[in-house]
Order: structure tokens, then sequence, then C-alpha cells
């Protein structure tokens, strides 16, 4: 049988609270939005430790006012990090209303105080139970659409935390012992398992709340690495990365993948005469041109610099080579007089190869690329296919 005292589990609880803000002051991601929601977060869990610290010294130091510090802490530091779960969550919470949440909290405290200890101890679980239901409201994406395993450990987390908070809510009112200067009105037999997760519970959510922000961070790593700069459509190596298993799914299930190199015809010329400028404007609406033309199944890449890759799911050559042509007809509509000083219009030649059963990217690359040399030695602003893989 577990022996825990619950002070004691709460002193441990403000201190590892207090452990878990520093750990969080030393993150330091490089996002403004992440810093804010951290910096909450870690406000939140001071505010809990220093409510939680006296609670569990309570015996020692022996002050009345300490159950008011305590229920306050908890509350009030489960309404910050409300706000930095928000905020983390790219929402934009009002402190508006977390200034009302407070002081309704200093509000309600002090009122439920003046009208004794068990007024006191059911009002503080019934605030317990509505701020971690606005904790778990407020990092609703956590626990509805988890993008990873972390959001959704936190997201379980949380709906632990609020569904005990509302049981204790329900054992608090059905009590008619004395008051406990603990305000845990729970079976004797549960008190010490329920002390001791109390007690680690900070330092549980400091551990999950840095590794949703390493998760986040991370993404957004990856995303950089996979989209161009200039013109937003994925980058050469994510195209690489990805289209290898594309293929072979699309040829697995027995369709046909086309691989189109699409260039942009007389390209140094603009820069020439318009600047550079004006050449990324281009490759921008070029870019987008193509890309409107794609479905989401039919990944475009900014292969080098005036050059884009396609990877297109089809039926067939003749599919193949009709969407190539939609692709080079949208391009020569393109409303290119749009862009400040460029004062002619742009085409694109394109190569189109379809991919053979187990042929490395790159040999279809190569035919295609075959078929766009023809492309540009015929006249260019035309598509030119190539030779089946052997
Ligand atoms: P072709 O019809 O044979 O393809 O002729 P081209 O002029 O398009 O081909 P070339 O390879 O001679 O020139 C490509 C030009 O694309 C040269 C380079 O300055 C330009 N370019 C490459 N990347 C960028 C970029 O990011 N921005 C701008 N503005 N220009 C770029
Ligand atoms: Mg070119
Ligand atoms: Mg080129």
């Amino acid at each position: 049988m577990l022996h825990v005292d619950v002070l004691t589990a709460y002193l441990i609880s403000g201190v590892s609270a207090l452990a878990g803000a520093a750990m969080l002051r030393l993150a330091r991601p490089d996002e403004e939005r992440l810093r804010g929601a951290l910096g909450w977060c870690a406000a939140a869990l001071v505010t809990f430790g220093l409510g939680m610290v006296p609670a569990g010294l309570g015996p020692v130091i022996g002050h009345p006012t300490l159950q008011l510090t305590m229920t306050f802490g908890t509350l009030c530091g489960i309404v910050l990090l409300a706000h930095g779960l928000g905020l983390m969550q790219g929402r934009d919470p009002s402190a508006g209303v977390l200034g009302a949440l407070v002081a309704g909290l200093v509000l309600g405290l002090l009122l439920a105080q003046e009208a004794g200890a068990m007024v006191l101890g059911r009002a503080y679980a019934a605030m317990l139970a509505l701020c971690t239901t606005w904790a778990t409201w407020q990092s609703r994406g956590f626990v509805a659409s988890p993008r990873n395993a972390t959001e959704r450990v936190f997201g379980l987390v949380l709906l632990l935390v609020v569904s005990s908070s509302w049981l204790r809510l329900a054992y608090t009112i059905a009590y008619d012992g004395p008051p406990r200067i603990d305000q845990l009105y729970l079976p004797e037999a549960v008190l010490p398992a329920v002390a001791a997760t109390y007690g680690v519970l900070p330092i549980v959510f400091s551990t999950l709340m840095l590794g949703l922000v390493n998760a986040m961070l991370q993404q957004r790593l990856h995303r950089r690495a996979s989209t161009d700069e200039l013109t937003g459509v994925l980058t050469r190596r994510a195209l690489r990365e990805t289209a290898p298993a594309l293929v072979a799914a699309e040829l697995g299930r027995g369709g046909s993948v086309a691989v189109l190199i699409l260039d942009i015809d007389h390209f140094k010329a603009v820069n020439d005469r318009s600047g550079h400028a004006c050449g990324n404007e281009a490759l921008r609406l070029a870019a987008a041109t193509l890309q409107a033309q794609l479905r989401p199944d039919a990944p475009l890449a900014r292969y080098g610099g005036e050059e884009f890759v396609a990877i297109v799911p089809v039926d067939g050559l003749p599919t193949a080579r009709a969407v190539a042509e939609r692709l080079r007809l949208a391009v020569e509509q393109a409303r290119w007089r749009a862009i400040p000083g460029l004062h002619t219009g742009l085409t694109v030649s394109i190569g189109v190869a379809m991919a053979g059963p187990g042929e490395p990217l790159d040999a279809a690359l190569a035919r295609a690329d075959d078929a766009l040399y023809r492309a540009k030695r015929d006249g260019r602003n035309q598509v030119q296919v190539g030779l089946q893989a052997a």
C-alpha cells in the first residue's frame, strides 16, 4: 500500500512546477508565437508552484491564508496555462478574458472563504472543474485532431485531468465530514495515489509542453526545407524524397504516372531586359499557373532556376500528353502583362515520359529531359514525349 502524505505531495508538486517553469524558460524557440506561449506556460507553473509550496509547508509555517494562496495559485495557474496553450495552437486568446477569469477567481475564492471552510472547499472543486475544462477547450486541437504522438498524449492527459476534476467535484459535494486543509475530499483509499499523481503532474506537463514545441519546430523546419521560398511549390529535395513512393504506389495499383519537365522559354532574356526582380515575379506566376492546373495528388516542384517537374498520375500516355498540353496552354495564356516591367508573354516547353515499373525516378527524368531538349530544338512552346522505358 502506497503511503503518501497529501501535503508533502503538494510540496513536491509545487517544487516540480517551479523546476518545470525553469525548464520551459531554458527552451528558447526562435519563433515569437511559441516563445510567447512557453512564457505563459512558465508563468502558469510559477503561479501554481508559488501556491503549492507554502501550502505543502502549511503545518510548519501554520499560516491561515495558505488555503487561499493554494487554491488561487492552482486555479490561476490553470487559466494561465489555458492562455499559453491557446497561443501555442495558433489562436489569439483574449487578454481581457484572461483578466476577467483571474478577477473572478479572486472574488469567488474570497467570498467562499468568508462563507466558511466547506463552502470554500466546494467552490474550489467547482472552479477547478471549470478551469480544467476551459484549459482543455483552449487546447481542443490536441484532443480532437492531434498531429503527432506528443499532441495525442497531451490531449489524453488533459482529458484525464478534466474528468478527474469533475469526479472530484462530485465527491466534494457529497462529502459530509469535517473540512480538510488539503481540500481533497476523496475516499481515503485513493488519497495517496491521487496525491502522488498531483506531485508528478507539473513535471509531466512541462515535459509534454517541451515535446509539443519541439514537434512544432521540427514540422516548421520540414516545411521550410520542402517549400521553395520564391514560388511556394515543392523543392527539388522534397520531390525527390516523396516522388518514388508515389510512383511505386500508383504503379502498384495498376495505374500509370507521367513525369513532366517544364522549362520556361527564353527566360534569360526576361532577366536581361526587365531585370531580376521582374524575372522572379514571372517565376512566381509560372509556378502559380502550373499549380492551379494540377490536382493535389500531382506534386509540382521547382527543379532548377526556371525549370519545374510535375509527377502526374494518369491513365495512359494520351492523358499525359493532354495534361502537358493543358499546362503549356495555361502558361501561354497567363496574365503576363499584369507583371510590371514585363513587356512580353512567356511560354514553356515540356518533356513528358511515362514512369516504367521499377524504373528509378532519374531514368524517367532523363527520358523526359531528352524530350524537353527536342521541344526546345523544334521551336519551343510545345510538348514532346520521350521514349518508353526500356
Ligand atoms: P531556353 O528557352 O533554352 O530554356 O532559354 P532560357 O533563357 O530560358 O535558358 P537559360 O538556361 O539560358 O537561362 C535560364 C535563366 O534563368 C538564367 C538565369 O539567370 C535565370 N534564372 C534562374 N533562376 C532564377 C531566379 O531565381 N530568378 C530569376 N529572376 N532568374 C533566374
Ligand atoms: Mg529556359
Ligand atoms: Mg533551363
